[in-house]
């Protein structure tokens, strides 16, 4: 079977070091964890790891969570209470939206990826933008780094710029993003060059480092306030042992194996671009993440069903809110030339079996 569903970027969850990582991890220190975050056997892993989160992610200080999504909800609503604003993009992960719901902010959505809406948007708010630190203990503006279901990269400078008006604080989910996007991998801050701009971001440990569990990184006082108030961390077990060594050796290797990233590169291009030229529709994707859309959702399940019985993995998205119905692919630097090219062809037979297309 080819996977084109995978989550696994860099082709690390295999890695052997990865593998080694874990098993002696367990090795040494048994299977689960056995208590929260503060009570758990001291293995130095916990801190090793955030540590080099930290550092990997430029960032004052990090902090684990028990995934990216548990990042989100432990989290905003540790940091936002009824006095907040938060404006989000409309397309936030729904970690975010969720996260948001139980801090009890106040929640406006700004139109996708765009940083004039947003500005708008704050303008009918506030007549003057000093008038938002007035009236609101903070104004917070969230969104993706880069876009799951769509593989778009949010206009981070421009979104930065317009919360600096209003003195509002900027949170991003990088959690597709990080060592993938950037010369080095650190995501979309560092694409984009804006490091020390953005607040708070989320991070996962679980899609380019092939292993589990999620993070956030920020100042060093806003790691700890969270590590005491956020209740996945007091209220929830933490990370096994073998994940925390899993992560730690996954991010030495993205670190060191730059190549799995010029990999993935290749492959995105090299899937996109075959797609694209037997005339499927990609939507507006910018990283490896490639969307193929679909007229119809029957269309769309049978494509997927075929696809399968033909041994190829597809993620469908049945699409919401009048969203056309899609696949999600992603062109893991795991496939190789002879993979990618076996996939486009199947796409290629089945697409014009359906008359996706022609
Ligand atoms: C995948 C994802 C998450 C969840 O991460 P997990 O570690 O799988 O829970 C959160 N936010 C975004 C934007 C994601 O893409």
């Amino acid at each position: 079977m080819i996977d084109l569903r995978s989550n696994d970027y860099l082709g690390l969850k295999d890695h052997p070091e990865v593998r080694a990582a874990a098993i002696a991890a367990v090795g040494r220190y048994g299977v689960g964890a056995a208590a929260n975050r503060s009570a758990a056997t001291r293995t130095g892993l916990t801190e090793q790891l955030e540590k080099r989160l930290a550092v990997f992610k430029g960032a004052p200080a990090a902090l684990t969570f028990q995934s990216g999504y548990v990042a989100n909800i432990g989290a905003l609503p540790a940091l936002l209470s009824i006095d907040d604003l938060v404006l989000h993009d409309e397309l936030c992960h729904n970690s975010t939206l969720d996260g948001i719901r139980l801090s009890g902010a106040t929640a406006r959505t700004f139109a996708h990826r765009d940083a004039d809406d947003l500005e708008r948007r704050l303008h009918e708010i506030f007549e003057q933008p000093s008038e938002a630190p007035k009236r609101y203990r903070s104004v917070v503006v969230a969104t993706d780094g880069v876009f799951g279901s769509t593989g778009e990269i949010a206009p981070l400078p421009a979104l930065c710029a317009v919360a600096e008006r209003y003195e509002a604080l900027v949170v991003v989910d990088d959690a597709h993003a990080t060592g993938v996007l950037g010369p080095t991998g650190r995501g979309t801050i560092e694409h984009f060059g804006l490091t020390g701009r953005v607040h708070l971001q989320v991070g996962t440990l679980s899609k380019a480092f092939g292993s589990f569990g999620g993070f956030v990184v920020g100042r060093r006082q806003l790691c700890e306030d969270l590590a005491a108030t956020s209740r996945p961390l007091l209220h929830s077990t933490t990370l096994p042992a073998a994940i925390l060594a899993a992560s730690l050796a996954a991010i030495e290797i993205v670190e060191r194996e730059p190549h799995r990233r010029e990999q993935l590169w290749v492959n995105t291009h090299r899937l996109r671009n075959g797609l694209q030229r037997l005339g499927f529709d990609t939507g507006t994707s910018e990283t490896p993440i490639i969307p193929v859309h679909f007229d119809d959702l029957d269309t769309m399940r049978r494509f997927v069903d075929d696809a399968g019985a033909a041994g190829l993995l597809l993620h469908p998205i049945p699409g919401t809110w009048g969203e056309r119905p899609k696949i999600r692919i992603i062109a893991s630097a795991r496939l190789d030339t002879r993979d990618l090219d076996a996939a486009i062809a199947t796409l290629d037979r089945i697409g014009r079996d359906l008359a996706v297309v022609l």
